[in-house]
């Protein structure tokens, strides 16, 4: 199966069990907004909590608030989001489709990429256990000459972006002989900017004065909430604040399902500092955002840092958390050193001080600011992508069967255990009530007496539940049950009254948080 085929397939899946759906579908949907379905949300609140609890229990100095999404429109003047919140789009005239341009020219450097790494490949076969890699890259003349020509578009693309010299990006695409992937043809308009914030009115009367803004990260909230939470919680520096929730943009090109949405969700962090302190919590906050990821247990390699070369206006250094999607290595999260930059221009703007006593140093000053900034959709896609599985089977009398299972962590898993009779009748479907009725408070159970026994398991390994529970004439006589096992399949017989110590210990969030 290709990696695109993969693709498709865990979108229809998503789909038919109840993961996420297009939003508004009866209307054809709406692009790029997604709705999160009965099993999505579980799976969803589930991701947060790790990722609340990981800031919030095992940090004593990280507190949490709920800022609203509309806040005063000066907010994104000072954060520089009005000004400087911007795409460089470009159409195809032929095609009229729209695109990002710089994605063109990244798409374009990356298939340069993939020439070169195609030609060490055959180098490889070519030269057997002789081969030396490094030299081949340094000395193969076709190799260094697609990676020179490669790093100068970078190189171009980085500085035009950087100085908004959107003539120049024009040219680049022009050089590179990109051509739109619908129509073939190079008959592109002019590069222009495009501000990503939606736009709306507060209150009945419509003028310019009551334009505000659906926020387009969910930072600025924390960033003037910071005083309010320092005097009142007594926070010492370097101390952290954390917050869910919504986020707006209205991306140029939404594709790739819930990887680019125009309505999302960030778990954001921002962590203050004292000044020339940030590059020691900057590292800290790399290592513990990576092992936090790996304790999922996807993989170690699934994972790697990008470093930004082009930086955003307010940061000294970031990096992004990328993750290895069907569709290549992808942003999950990023890392961003952003210095003083958005107190210092709340304080501009707003007229208030921000400053911070160090009773330390004895000094006032303007913290400086790491940020941990995760996108809970982008997680939610790396989960189901990471843990969708096609497996062949060997059923017990010898013939074999398919299954897809989701082995998403049992600790994140949308629902614990499932709960069957193995019959409608004899009192099996009391006993399992009964059961279920106990395990409900701590578990999220979900009770099945339709269908085979098999058809049951499959529709469980399909939304990932980790532990089916069957009651059958034996439990009757001596109350024990059998667990089956999602990954292994494997089952094993215990005592009905043990499966809250078993489930405990192996559904548990604390086993995760323990790990990071
Ligand atoms: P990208 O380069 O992919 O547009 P970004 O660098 O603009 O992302 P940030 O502003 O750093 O992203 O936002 C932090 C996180 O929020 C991203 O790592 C991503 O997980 C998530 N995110 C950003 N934009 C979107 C979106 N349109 N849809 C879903 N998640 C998003």
């Amino acid at each position: 199966m290709t990696q695109e085929e993969l693709f498709k397939k865990l979108i229809a899946h998503s789909k038919e069990y109840g993961f996420v759906f297009p939003s508004s579908e009866i209307y054809d949907g709406l692009s790029a907004v997604y709705d999160y379905g009965q099993n999505g949300v579980e799976l969803k609140n589930n991701i947060k909590r790790y990722w609340w609890e990981s800031m919030t229990r095992l940090h004593e100095n990280i507190v949490g608030i709920d800022a609203a999404i509309f806040m005063h429109p000066t907010t994104w003047v000072a954060s520089g989001h009005v000004g400087a919140f911007n795409d460089p789009l470009i159409d195809n005239k032929d095609s009229k489709k729209r695109y990002r341009a710089d994605v063109l020219i990244e798409d374009w450097i990356q298939k340069q990429e993939d020439k070169i790494n195609k030609e060490v490949e055959k180098a490889r076969k070519r030269f057997g256990d002789s081969f030396n890699e490094e030299l081949y890259r340094q000395t193969n003349p076709r190799v260094t000459e697609i990676t020179a020509k490669k790093d100068e578009v970078n190189h171009r693309m980085v500085e035009a972006l950087q100085q908004n010299n959107l003539p120049e990006i024009k040219k680049i695409i022009e050089d590179c002989e990109i051509a739109c992937p619908i129509s073939g043809t190079r008959n592109w308009t002019e590069v222009r900017q495009f501000n990503l914030m939606f736009e709306t009115k507060l209150g009945s009367v419509s003028d310019e004065a009551n334009t505000i803004y659906l926020r387009p990260e969910t930072a600025q909230g924390i960033f003037v909430n910071y005083l309010n939470v320092q005097k009142t919680g007594r926070m010492k520096i370097p101390f952290g604040i954390a917050q869910i929730g919504k986020a707006f943009r209205n991306e140029i090109v939404a594709r790739q399902f819930i990887f680019r949405m125009r309505e999302f969700e960030q778990m954001e962090m921002q962590f203050f500092v004292r000044p020339g302190e940030e590059m020691k919590w900057y590292e800290y906050w790399k290592e513990k955002r990576m092992s936090w990821h790996r304790t999922m247990g996807f993989g170690d390699d699934k994972y790697r840092f990008h470093k930004h070369e082009k930086l955003a206006h307010y940061a000294n250094a970031a990096s992004d958390i990328e993750f290895e999607f069907p569709f290549g290595f992808k942003e999950v999260e990023g890392i961003h050193s952003r210095t003083d930059f958005d107190l210092s221009n709340h304080q501009k703007h707003s007229g208030k001080k921000l400053q911070y006593f160090d009773p330390e140093t004895g000094e006032s000053y303007v913290p400086y600011v790491i940020e941990t900034s995760i996108g809970l959709d982008r997680t939610f896609l790396l989960v189901l992508s990471a843990a969708y599985h096609e497996e062949k089977i060997t059923k017990e009398d010898g013939s074999t069967d398919e299954r897809v299972v989701l082995k998403i962590p049992p600790a994140l898993a949308p629902v614990k255990l499932a709960i069957f009779p193995l019959l409608k009748k004899d009192g099996l479907p009391e006993m399992a009530r009964k059961i279920m009725d106990d395990l409900k408070f701590d578990f999220a159970c979900q009770y099945e007496e339709k269908d085979t026994i098999g058809k049951r398991y499959r529709r469980h390994d399909a939304i990932g539940t980790p532990f089916c529970i069957t009651i059958d004439h034996q439990t009757l006589e001596d109350e024990t049950v059998t667990i089956r096992y999602r990954d292994t399949m494997e089952q094993e017989r215990v005592p009905a009254s043990r499966l809250r110590e078993i489930m405990t210990e192996k559904v548990s969030i604390t086993n995760l948080l323990k790990q990071i």
